[in-house]
């Protein structure tokens, strides 16, 4: 295929992938031309501090760090702002925008993903709202400033990050999750349950072990109209005003997909986060690497980085090292490492009055996966160091 010399490098998004992937670019090359084509308006935030908008009282622009011009200017990008990028066609080197097509050298997926909302009936499904971008969050942030009672479907690191934050800023709170604890996929019982406590004691009501099945407008007088009655697959029903998905995140790869590309729970990327065409790339939230998708701001930084060198002409594999995930519960903080839920040998809990840590081996006795919360989170960094390895 005829590479198209003059054409720049094309980036779809402007989320955090997309921007470190043009600072990276930046630190090496000032010269090579870049376009960036967003959905939003360009603007810079740091996302996780969605996590506690609502009881630091934010609003969405408070969480904006340089606007999308201001981004464009001391990157030295062109910036194609609230523009939806309608296909891709790779093999014309192009991609189209409202009946337009612009040519790329090469072209970078950093598309995201979209919250996750679980099938269910009722009149008021619609109004559920999702919190996975800071246009969501300003959408939402008058009705989840005056909401007195909220629902979050999702007892998942994010949902149970927002729990506790709505709980903090005084909302009572139902959070509803399908499995038997929170974070089924990433605590130990043993810390979900203390978690659990800790939520219960804000006065979060936990509804585990079922799903919501129908959100209404509320037909009951006595409340405000506007409410929402939802109801849970083990029958129990509540009056709220504002119901939250968090339950999970869905990679925006259609793109991709209609492009006749490989797409499995991501887009597929090689190691140097090619997509099966040639001169696409994917990465972030959209990217599925080593059968992965890895939504988490660190990968896709070192991706960035190593992706950065590739599309300069160093080709270079991406090498993720072993990576802490934090969870922003501040009444109860909790990191953790590697896998230490699923396929354990042997947990090793130590636990006292000040926290807990458990760490999970395999059979060959390798440190898997570890968990650590309250005091013992010291301990992450000495832990993350031996993941992998037998531990004497
Ligand atoms: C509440 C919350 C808390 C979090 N906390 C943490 C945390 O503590 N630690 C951590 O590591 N991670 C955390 N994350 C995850 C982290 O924020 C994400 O992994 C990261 O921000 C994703 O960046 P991205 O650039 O891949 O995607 P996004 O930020 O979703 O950006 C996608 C971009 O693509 C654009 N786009 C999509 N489709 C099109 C199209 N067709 N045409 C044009 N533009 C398009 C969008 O407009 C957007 O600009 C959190 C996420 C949430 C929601």
């Amino acid at each position: 295929m005829s590479e198209q010399l003059d054409a720049p490098i094309v980036i779809i998004g402007s989320g955090f992938a997309a921007y470190q992937l043009i600072k990276a670019i930046r630190r090496s090359d000032q010269r090579v031309k870049i376009q960036v084509f967003t959905a939003d308006n360009g603007d810079d935030y740091n996302k996780p501090d969605l996590s506690h908008v609502v009881s630091k009282q934010q609003l969405a622009s408070d969480l904006v760090r340089a606007s999308g011009l201001e981004m464009a200017e001391q990157l030295n990008f062109e910036l194609f702002a609230n523009t939806f990028v309608d296909s891709i066609a790779p093999e014309q080197q192009q991609i189209m925008v409202a009946g337009k097509a612009y040519s790329y050298a090469k072209l970078v997926m950093a598309t995201g993903g979209r919250a996750f909302v679980p099938p269910m009936s009722g009149n008021a499904v619609d109004r559920i709202v999702t919190l996975n971008s800071l246009q969501e969050y300003q959408a939402a942030e008058q009705e989840l400033a005056l909401a007195k009672r909220v629902l979050v479907i999702g007892g998942g690191l994010i949902g149970s990050e927002l729990s506790m934050d709505l709980a903090t800023a005084g909302k009572q709170v139902i959070t509803v999750d399908p499995c038997e604890q929170l974070m089924a996929n990433l605590l130990p019982e043993y810390i979900a349950t203390e978690l659990s406590k800790l939520m219960q004691q804000l006065g979060v009501h936990l509804a585990l072990n079922t799903k919501v099945t129908r959100i209404d407008l509320s037909n009951d007088s006595s409340n405000n109209s506007g409410c929402l009655q939802v109801t849970l697959a083990n029958g129990e029903s509540f009056i709220v005003d504002t119901v939250i998905s968090a339950a999970g995140l869905q990679a925006n790869s259609l793109l991709a997909k209609q492009a006749g590309l490989m797409v499995n729970r991501g887009i597929v990327v090689d190691n140097q986060l090619q997509t099966s065409a040639m001169d696409v790339y994917a990465l972030g939230d959209c990217a599925e690497i080593g059968g992965k998708v890895l939504a988490y701001l660190q990968p896709a930084l070192v991706c960035a980085n190593a992706l950065a060198k590739t599309l300069l002409g160093h080709e270079t594999a991406v090498v993720l090292p072993a990576m802490l995930v934090k969870v922003k519960t501040p009444h109860y903080p909790i990191q953790l490492a590697g896998q230490a839920v699923h396929q354990v040998n042997r947990w090793q809990l130590d636990i006292d009055s000040q926290g807990s840590c458990v760490q999970a081996f395999d059979t060959d006795e390798r440190l898997q996966g570890f968990v650590v919360a309250g005091q013992h989170m010291s301990k992450a960094f000495g832990l993350l160091k031996h993941l992998g390895k037998p531990v004497a």
